[in-house]
């Protein structure tokens, strides 16, 4: 397991530094207090949120319950292909600054107990990262009740910790640091397009071997996996209330899960029909999805990263780019009911053919936000079609390019209550970007390369 450079090996421009400023007031402020984190703690305005428990939680209509015992779908059957039975006890830490979940003590995660799992999905743009870690010290937010259920006879708990890399050489780096009770022939778990592109590079650097999970198998155990063992996993958006209230955890039994919707926003976009966790289709997809959005943004603006776009797209005006149905019509059209701020063609302002020399008149903050109003409105109306199409109520939204920004939320949760008139619920998960390493860490099935 030798220390060798990997260097070049970037999937993407290094991470972005932290913007609090896209954050609603309230939890920017628990955001800025935590702020003064080590500067390679990647992305802590999502990190941070992951964390703060504190939104409010409404119980569904169909029925909210307490935290619950993981489904038996996705309870791993097969026992691990490694050398992962070993019982020498693995060091315990202190409680992690990334955000984690505790996994209930009961007999499917016992293994993880005493050897290190570790899972990666390498998408087109990110590097995400699940891995098990165990802990004896109280966690902050363990209740007396809840003691019991989380901790181990030895009083240790499970954690599973989430972290997201913009390249290979940290990614590396930082497993060799954390996973230090590896050993030559352990497996890692791997999802994603660079489960096969970089596969050889992992293995060699880290002397492990690696599993493959199918990208899709991986994105439906995650989801399946946190909605029914994390009760806090998906929420609403409500746009027009005030502070945390926009925020609604929406709790659901698990024999009530399936079906929906699953609309995965990466690079490009997936659309799911989940049926159960074993039975799933890929219905749609979109080549228009994050990757659309950063390689624009990066074309039309001198943003550097994804969060100084993201942050000029909250700062700006749509309507100095945008043509709305009022610049054509002079107000509203009434007889296709068609209001006078709705958004007629996007950026059509910026048209200057037959000027010369072209004029550069428009702000990169305004472009930012047409931009990013053009990609989610686009990716609710075809959720919407998709939802009515197979008759699901409920469409869930992962993936990374959601960043629970208020702006992509509440054009997503907007389009779903406005075309399908409060039929479909749009809901959002807290682990949004994780769903795949999720996934593909409980998989004890994927295809083993030596
Ligand atoms: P993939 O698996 O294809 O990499 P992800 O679910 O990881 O997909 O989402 C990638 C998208 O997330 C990017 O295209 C971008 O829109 C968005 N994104 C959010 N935060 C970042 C970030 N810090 N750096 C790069 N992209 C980011």
């Amino acid at each position: 397991m030798g220390h060798t450079s990997v260097s070049s090996r970037r999937i993407s421009p290094r991470g972005s530094p932290p913007n609090l400023r896209r954050t609603p007031p309230k939890i920017r402020k628990i955001l800025v207090i935590k702020e003064k984190r080590a500067a390679e703690t990647e992305d802590p305005v999502m990190d941070e949120l992951l964390l703060a428990s504190k939104l409010k939680r409404v119980d569904s209509a169909t029925g909210c319950v307490s935290p619950r015992a993981p489904s038996i779908d996705i309870a791993p059957t097969v026992p691990p292909t490694s050398t992962a039975t070993a019982t020498v006890p693995r060091p315990t830490q202190k409680a992690p600054k990334t955000p984690y979940v505790i996994l209930p003590a009961c007999d499917t995660f016992e293994k993880f107990r005493k050897t290190s799992r570790v899972s990666v999905d390498i998408g087109g743009t990110l590097i995400k990262v699940v891995y098990s870690s165990v802990m004896d010290d109280e966690l902050p937010e363990e209740k007396n009740g809840q003691k019991r259920k989380y901790a181990y006879e030895d009083g240790k708990r499970v954690l599973v910790n989430f972290k997201k890399f913009t390249d290979l050489d940290r990614l590396i780096n930082f497993l060799r640091e954390v996973w230090t009770d590896r050993k030559a022939g352990d497996v890692i778990h791997c999802t994603g397009g660079g489960s096969y592109k970089y596969s050889e590079i992992i293995m060699k650097e880290l002397g492990v071997r690696l599993q493959r999970t199918d990208e899709m198998r991986s994105l439906i155990y995650g989801v399946n996996f946190l909605l029914s063992t994390n009760v806090d996993e998906s929420f609403t958006y409500h746009h027009d209330a005030i502070g945390l209230n926009k925020f609604q955890y929406r709790p659901i039994a698990a024999d009530l899960i399936y079906p929906f919707l699953l609309v995965n926003i990466g690079t490009g976009i997936s659309i799911l029909k989940v049926d159960s966790p074993t039975s799933y289709e890929r219905v749609g997809g979109s080549s228009m999805g994050g990757g659309t959005f950063m390689g624009l943004g990066s074309l039309l603006t001198p943003a550097q990263n994804f969060d100084e776009l993201l942050e000029m797209a909250n700062k700006g005006d749509h309507r100095n780019v945008d043509k709305l149905v009022s610049d054509i019509y002079g107000g509203s059209y009434d007889e296709l009911k068609l209001k006078a701020d709705l958004i007629a063609g996007s950026m059509a302002k910026c048209n200057r053919f037959g000027e010369t020399p072209k004029k550069q008149v428009h702000k990169p903050e305004d472009i930012a936000k047409s931009l990013l109003l053009m990609v989610s409105n686009n990716i609710g109306q075809m959720a919407y079609l998709y939802g009515t199409r197979y008759n699901l109520k409920r469409i869930y939204f992962g993936g990374y390019f959601i960043r629970q920004d208020p702006i992509t939320m509440r054009t997503l949760s907007f389009a779903i209550n406005y075309w399908s008139r409060g039929e479909i619920e749009a809901l959002y998960l807290k682990h949004e970007g994780y769903l795949g390493a999720m996934g593909s860490f409980l998989d004890e099935e994927g295809k083993l390369d030596d």
